[in-house]
């Protein structure tokens, strides 16, 4: 059997967290069994689903890596097939028409709840013989679904084991509403059953839908795919994952700095384990993903692990690949990196000093935009009268240097600690402050080996006319 496995949104929103660890899990079993992975746009709710939401989806999917085989089905399109088979259920008398009114069932069902039972259709309508359907031809009605009334559904969930469900507990489902609309539950066999799904992937809030589904996928003769219901994600107070806990939206990861690998690791992980191992590449996943693996709790999200993550592939992911990501994100800056170090470097001194890329843009523009103004704070500590004598002496030097690069840059530091006699931090914090107008920066001599060799003496000269304005003053 060649697995295909889908992910079906409903366009409604965005792709939060945990939509995205479904469809992972979904795109990994498909992957992990070289099959088949297909999405399919849940949108017959017109009044909530945009084309928006569609394009974030998509957008989300594909920052992630998530790739899909065939053209994204739509439920909206597919309205003429519901139509057709709901007909032949019709005609197999597997569904009937129920013309029962609104009042009639909302009085059932707050009987029943005042009796304490759970409501559910009590078949009226199941039994009609054909004259009194012919009676009240004309009237509105329903299609509902002629579910079993013996035995019970069974199957076994790849994450929650054996589930066998009474078919005295499900009734009638309306699977057409007056309208000739499909409901949600028809659209989703018909959907499962003609995308030759073999394997449903979905959050636990649709548990109570299979029961239903597996006995419409039986009465239509389709097969039966086997189910994997993931658990919640709960935000790092324990409650249920929303905005209140920070970025819920893939993209918006994607916005403050994160890589799509440390993003598919961490999701992976929301879950999912193998042994104790923290860091997993794709193609280590495909190879040893398993549903069976995934966890029946809840997990919950965890912002410093996720932070730890990304440095670990800012660290390790080839250096170009980062570097690409990075200039992305110096444009959401406005900051333009044509002249200036080759981003490359910037990775390679900066990865270990940020949790994100664009933490590491925006320490990183002094690589890229002038000078013009010092940290108050590292000013007010560095730049007073006593470095005026070490910054000039440096900046001759410097200024000198017939080959730039962190070895003599590194050796003009250490000449004007000897000549002036103090020690390297006297120099080399105004120096930095100078250089980079602040007090933080990787290893000296490497920044400045990546700055324009002009610009830093430059920076030097401005530096100067801090300290010498704030004497006069
Ligand atoms: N559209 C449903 C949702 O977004 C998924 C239904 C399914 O996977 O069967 O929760």
């Amino acid at each position: 059997m060649s697995v295909v496995s889908r992910f079906a949104p409903s366009p409604t929103g965005y792709l939060h967290v945990g939509g995205a660890r479904t469809a992972l899990y979904a795109w990994l079993v498909a992957r992990a069994a070289g099959g088949k992975f297909v999405l399919r746009i849940e949108d017959t709710d017109r009044e909530r689903s945009t084309q928006e939401a569609i394009d974030a989806i998509f957008e989300g999917m594909r920052w992630l890596g998530l790739t899909w085989d065939e053209e994204p089905i739509y439920q909206t399109q597919r309205f003429e097939r519901y139509g057709e088979l709901t007909q032949q259920l019709m005609q197999e008398d597997k569904a009937y028409k129920c013309y029962c009114s609104q009042e009639r069932l909302e009085k059932m069902r707050e009987e029943q709840m005042a009796a304490g039972v759970k409501p559910r259709y009590d078949g009226k309508c199941r039994h009609l013989t054909a004259a009194e359907h012919e009676a009240r031809a004309g009237e509105p009605f329903v299609i509902r679904f002629r579910n079993p009334q013996e035995g019970s559904v069974v199957f076994d969930d790849h994450i929650r084991g054996r589930i066998e469900i009474s078919n005295q507990e499900l009734d009638d489902l309306i699977i057409a509403r007056t309208d000739g609309t499909p409901t949600y539950n028809f659209c989703v066999v018909v959907d499962d059953w003609d995308m030759g799904i073999t394997h449903v992937v979905r959050g636990e809030d649709h548990i109570n839908n299979t029961p239903r589904q597996i006995n419409i996928l039986a009465a239509l003769g389709a097969p039966i795919p086997e189910y994997a219901h993931v658990s919640m994600i709960l935000g790092d107070d324990g409650k249920k994952l929303s905005k209140r806990h920070g970025a819920v939206s893939v993209t918006e990861y994607r916005d403050k700095g994160y890589l799509p690998e440390a993003m598919i690791n961490y999701l992976v992980r929301l879950g999912w384990s193998h042994g104790d191992q923290e860091v997993f590449s794709r193609e280590e996943l495909i190879k040893i993903f398993k549903l069976s693996d995934i966890n029946k709790a809840a997990s919950a999200f965890n912002t410093e692990k996720l932070n730890w993550l990304n440095q670990h592939y800012m660290k390790t992911l080839p250096v170009e690949q980062v570097a690409a990501e990075l200039a992305w994100h110096f444009e959401e800056l406005g900051v333009a990196t044509e002249d200036g170090p080759a981003l490359v470097e910037v990775v390679k001194l900066q990865a270990e000093r940020v949790k994100t890329l664009r933490e590491m843009a925006d320490i990183s523009r002094y690589f890229f935009e002038a000078v013009t103004e010092f940290d108050a704070d590292a000013a007010k500590k560095h730049l007073r009268p006593v470095a005026k004598e070490p910054l000039a002496d440096i900046q001759q030097r410097l200024a000198g240097l017939t080959n730039w690069n962190a070895e003599s840059i590194h050796q003009a530091i250490q000449d004007t600690c000897a000549a002036l006699e103090v020690g390297m931090g006297k120099v080399g914090m105004p120096l930095r402050v100078a250089a980079t107008g602040g007090g933080n920066s990787p290893s000296l001599d490497a920044t400045l080996a990546l700055l324009d060799q002009q610009a830093v003496v430059a920076r030097i000269g401005l530096a100067l006319d801090f300290i010498a304005a704030r004497e006069a003053s």
